[in-house]
């Protein structure tokens, strides 16, 4: 199988395609926009949501499920909620086939199994989530309800790419309840900020943190934060969003609890989710021509070593030490694979765990064993080095390190590389169509002028950013005034 990738410059977006499939981290699949996550794309989805639900632990929520289907007329009752996900909604209206009787060996819908009620295959968990706390709320005591759930949902998009937009895929969704909107609106934040501390400390990934605007908001939401990154071909992503949901679901699903005043008042409510677009927007931020590039702080397989031998003796004399050095590095937590594998030569192994984006390749000939040194490989700058066999699992651990801040450093200088302000519609036109990235121009505040632009560039307001400052100015389409820039870019 030819491991050939398309290079960036050639074609992004097969590049992309080629990465994700030949790194092996999924599949296309017999279902229309859905995918098969092949285990070493899921070991990265292990390790993302190991640390983001530690994290969600540790401020205080828990972990439940609920079913995958909705009945439509739970669905409905929000009803900007349902107007928003109506035309990506998958319907379950049978439960039974049956033998075709006209033609054997083929199954129809039995139509006597017609279900009473449709079944919406989940969107998003809103709905039967809020039918449930009815249940569990009656009064201050109740609250807060600080719950998480990982599951898949459905959500019946047009336009697909793996990973980034797929009709099924997994994610985690928080749905929190709250006896007032200032403490709804603190959970809102603050798991916006767990969002943001997990991108960039975890994935490496720098991001905005905004509001998005009316246009753009979820539907059945009175806020939505999120967090926006910047791609290598200098599209932004939405990595996150964090909803202030008021008490729209409360008095869709009558959820009233009895305050301390004595009073019946509905409940303030919040829903924060991220998904598996996590692992796209990881494999366009960082990775190269050669293959994928991974943080080590949540690759799979940290570190590779090969061994390079010529005979048994050769090969058993390096195998004590590969021993050694496994279990430095284990103790330390760090990931390791030996490669041993006589079916491959070392060069063919080089190439592959490039591909796959391990971060550190230690190489291990008889002639290194006799100088007490290794060729340590690092995958981000493909830089190489002779490191002692004394202290290598120290000096491990810091390239590792290393490799993390410098991931980091580099996609933060290109996202302030493209990042511009502008204060003219001929400047921004031409930004966008030979930059790209972000820009930073005034905005009249209308949905109309909003749509303009989207009409007119293909971009986005991607969010209006929580550090922005009060500026006058004047609208880069209307020339009406604004108080403040907002961030344009052209999105996936
Ligand atoms: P939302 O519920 O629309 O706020 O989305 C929650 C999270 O899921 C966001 O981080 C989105 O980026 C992500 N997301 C939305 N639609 C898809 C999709 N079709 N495929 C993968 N991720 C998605």
């Amino acid at each position: 199988m030819s491991k050939e990738i398309t290079s960036r410059s050639q074609d992004y977006s097969q590049w992309y395609n080629d990465l994700v499939i030949k790194g092996g981290l999924a599949d296309y699949s017999a279902v229309r926009g859905c995918m098969v996550i092949k285990p070493y794309g899921f070991a990265l989805w292990e390790n993302m949501r190991d640390v983001l639900d530690k994290m969600f632990k540790e401020t205080g929520h828990q972990n439940a499920y609920f079913p995958l289907f909705v009945p439509k007329s739970l669905f409905e009752a929000e009803e900007k909620n349902a107007e928003g996900f109506a035309k990506e909604c998958a319907v379950v209206t049978h439960y039974r086939l049956k033998t075709d009787p006209s033609n054997k060996g083929k199954l129809i819908v039995d139509p006597e199994a017609k279900l009473e009620e449709e079944l919406i295959v989940r969107p998003t968990s809103e709905a039967i989530i809020w039918n449930t706390y009815k249940d569990w709320i009656q009064s201050y005591r109740d609250l807060p309800i600080l719950v998480n759930q990982w599951a898949n949902v459905v959500r019946w998009e047009m336009r697909t790419r793996l990973f980034l937009r797929t009709a099924e895929f997994l994610w985690q969704e928080g749905h929190t309840a709250h006896a007032t909107a200032e403490e709804a609106i603190v959970e809102t934040e603050k798991m916006l900020d767990v969002y943001a501390t997990f991108a960039e400390e975890y994935m490496a990934l720098p991001v905005v943190k905004g509001v998005k605007t009316p246009n753009e908001r979820f539907a059945g939401a009175e806020d939505t934060y999120c967090i926006e990154a910047l791609m290598q071909d200098g599209k932004a992503l939405q990595a996150g969003t964090s909803h202030f949901l008021g008490q729209n679901f409360a008095k869709a699903f009558e959820v009233k609890f009895l305050s301390r005043e004595n009073k019946q008042e509905y409940v303030w409510a919040t829903s924060w989710g991220v998904s598996t677009r996590l692992i796209g927007a990881l494999v366009m931020a960082h990775s190269d021509d050669d293959g994928l590039v991974l943080p080590p702080k949540i690759a799979p397989l940290q570190v590779v070593i090969v061994p390079i031998y010529k005979g048994a003796e050769q090969k058993a004399k390096i195998d004590a030490k590969v021993g050694e050095i496994i279990s430095q590095l284990k103790a330390m937590g760090i990931s390791v694979k030996y490669d041993d594998n006589d079916n491959t030569r070392p060069g063919w192994k080089f190439a592959e765990y490039e591909m796959k984006g391990v971060p550190v390749r230690i190489a291990l000939g008889a002639r290194d064993l006799e100088n007490n040194v290794a060729e340590v490989a690092r995958r981000d700058t493909k830089e190489k080095q002779s490191l002692s066999l004394d202290n290598l699992a120290e000096n491990i651990q810091k390239l590792l390190n290393d490799i993390q801040q410098n991931l980091y450093q580099k996609a933060n200088t290109y996202r302030e590389e493209h990042t511009t302000i502008v204060d003219s519609w001929e400047e921004f036109e031409k930004m966008l169509d030979e930059k790209g990235g972000f820009v930073s121009a005034h905005w009249d505040g209308t949905p109309e002028t909003e749509d303009a632009i989207k009409e007119k560039t293909k971009a986005t307001i991607r969010c209006i950013p929580l550090n922005n400052t009060h500026e006058e100015g004047k609208c880069i389409l209307t020339g009406k005034p604004s108080k403040q820039r907002v961030l344009f870019a052209r999105a996936y």
